[in-house]
């Protein structure tokens, strides 16, 4: 369903169009804006690495015991809980109880209303039926003593974003009513106003401004004034979204994650404020995570903490940490902060940074295993190898299956005279475009190959503007042809414009000609640098020495058996170099000297 609420008759207080047009009032953006998301269910995934990534969570998170979910939660009600706990950090006496069960639930929920299977939106139901049943007189909706006084805001994000998700996704009609339940049942327990999170040192390590997004959801979804009040008052105006709207730097010493997701708040605030003062943090907030905190697959935040700039620290942290870049929950973060972006802008270069965190994040992190061992940090030294974090169900179990749930969000964008197709890959996408069903079909290689084949079907002909992204680095003219034959093409701000009017069969293919090139660590230290081509960072593969340099990239032959994998000749051995996300339990050196 499209949704033609704007911001005006939202700020008109309109509630009863507001409680009839909830459903689709999650994902809106301003009517003045250039793109918008399209809803859960309108694109799917047919092939490659993003789909066999979300298959597998799919499956992953389908088989969680539902008693081991509510265990932490039934027991602090007093009721009979089954099941074996399930340990790590989720536990009563964890580090943060119960807290990924809402992000579950979310996950869960995207999915089934993405594939239409049916066991997601059974799983969805269950676990927010029992999930209400802990609650109690109180509406008391925390698990264990860290949750109630450490991380309460952090977990109350959690849940109503599953309650919001469950109800607009999966049909469960009880979780709206439980939004304002369990937000009032978290009101002893959470702070009057936002405060930041300075440190790790001391408690609490709660994080308000993660927040407002969710309240504001909540708000639109019920229309109770309190949330939207609350989410006002954990706005982080005044010591992070004002400096960075004026151009100032306050990223560094700052917890990466929590001050990047909290950029989405940001995002919500312009959106139901219509204040565009939260469009120049968004923007200059991404500009220095470009510019001076990223490694080449877009992370950020050696140990969790956002670097000073100009002082070498990107390469320091190859050789003082392994942790580098908190990635389920980080690239999670970006890319919800690239969507924000390129809908407000339909600028092309969110969407270059786009990819670059989900092809070289979310999609290069190693597959869980069936009992709570996740990914956390990605490791891009030298001669190393992906790890799981130490304790069971961290924070990344939760963000993993929200990110991997969104990659369907991320391909394509509603332009007011089309779609803008930001990713590469192979899935389908149906809309409507001036009352006629129109579908379109990806079929690519990509990010391996270079071509791309679009093909459309309509039930009528239909004239509108299909926007290919044209990524930075793509090496020489990218070639567009429409039914064989060359088009010309106007280029708006990265994206290139075919207009055409549309009839079924017609087929738009593009080549993107994909060249390696190096990028350095930090100005201070060009000698030291990652291998790219086109958006994927390459590692080599089980190193001999983790002093050898990188190879020229003119030297980079094609290797016969494993199609993205390349080989360099050195003396009588072949190393080998694959997409970051090609390694599961090889070694590899990620950044390394230049030769
Ligand atoms: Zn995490």
């Amino acid at each position: 369903m499209e949704c033609e609420l704007t911001r005006r008759h939202f700020l008109a207080g309109a509630a009863a169009a507001m409680l009839e047009g909830s459903a689709c009032l999650a994902s809106i953006a301003t009517s003045a804006d250039p793109l918008a998301e399209f809803e859960y269910g309108a694109v799917e995934l047919t092939g490659g690495p993003l789909k066999r990534q979300y298959d597998r969570i799919h499956a992953g998170y389908l088989a969680l015991d539902n008693d081991r979910l509510l265990q932490v939660y039934r027991e602090r009600a007093g009721l009979p809980a089954p099941g074996v706990p399930m340990g790590g950090w989720y536990d009563r006496d964890g580090f943060v109880p119960g807290h990924s069960l809402g992000q579950y639930i979310s996950g869960l929920a995207r999915i089934g209303k993405t594939t239409g299977d049916p066991a997601c939106s059974a799983k969805v139901t269950d676990l927010v039926n029992g999930f209400a049943a802990t609650l109690g007189p109180k509406d008391q909706s925390f698990a264990g003593p860290n949750a109630e006084k450490v991380w309460p805001c952090y977990i109350l994000d959690k849940h109503l974003a599953g309650l919001m998700d469950a109800y607009n996704l999966s049909g469960v009609a009880s979780a709206r009513e439980l939004v304002p339940r369990v937000f009032r049942g978290a009101l002893p327990y959470i702070p009057e106003r936002g405060h930041d999170r300075i440190g790790k040192k001391d408690p609490p390590y709660d994080e308000t401004y993660v927040l407002p997004e969710s309240l504001f959801l909540g708000y639109e979804l019920t229309g109770d004034r309190a949330l939207y009040d609350r989410a006002i008052a954990y706005l982080l105006d005044r010591d992070y979204f004002d400096p960075l709207a004026a151009g100032e730097n306050v990223l560094p010493g700052r917890h990466a994650y929590s001050h990047v997701i909290a950029l989405s708040s940001a995002g919500k605030a312009r959106l139901v404020l219509g204040d565009e003062k939260y469009l120049r943090t968004m923007k200059n907030a991404w500009g220095l995570l470009a510019a001076q905190q990223q490694y080449a697959t877009g992370g950020w935040g050696p140990n969790e903490t956002l670097i000073e700039p100009h002082k070498g620290q990107l390469y320091e942290s190859l050789h003082t940490t392994q942790d580098h870049f908190e990635t389920p929950c980080g690239s999670y973060a970006a890319v919800k902060l690239a969507r924000y972006l390129l809908c407000a802008t339909g600028d092309a270069r969110y969407g270059d940074g786009l990819e670059r965190v989900v092809l070289n994040g979310a999609l290069a992190v190693k597959e869980p295993d069936s009992d709570g061992d996740y990914p956390y940090y990605s490791t891009y030294g030298a001669q190393t190898h992906k790890v799981f974090y130490p304790k069971k169900w961290p924070c990344c179990s939760g963000t993993l299956v929200e990110a991997v749930a969104d990659y369907v969000k991320n391909i394509y964008f509603r332009a007011n005279d089309g779609v803008a197709v930001n990713l590469y890959a192979p899935s389908r996408l149906t809309w409507r475009e001036q009352g006629t069903a129109v579908m379109l079909t990806q079929e690519t290689e990509y990010p391996l190959g270079e071509s791309v084949t679009m093909r459309i079907d309509c039930a009528a002909p239909t004239e509108f503007a299909l926007q290919l992204r044209i990524p930075q680095w793509t090496a020489g003219t990218p070639a567009i042809r429409a039914n064989g034959k060359p088009v010309r093409t106007d280029v708006r701000r990265g994206f290139a414009v075919v207009r055409h009017r549309w009839k079924a069969g017609d087929v738009l293919t593009l080549e993107l000609k994909q060249a390696f090139r190096t990028e350095a660590i930090d100005e201070l230290h060009p000698e030291t640098a990652a291998l790219l081509r086109g958006p994927l960072v390459y590692v080599e593969m089980n190193p001999a020495d983790g002093t050898a340099r990188l190879p020229h990239p003119d030297d980079l032959q094609t290797a016969d058996k494993t199609p993205g994998t390349f080989a360099v000749q050195s003396g009588s051995r072949t190393r080998l170099f694959s997409p970051f996300y090609f390694v599961q339990e090889e070694n590899y050196t990620m950044y390394a000297q230049m030769s």
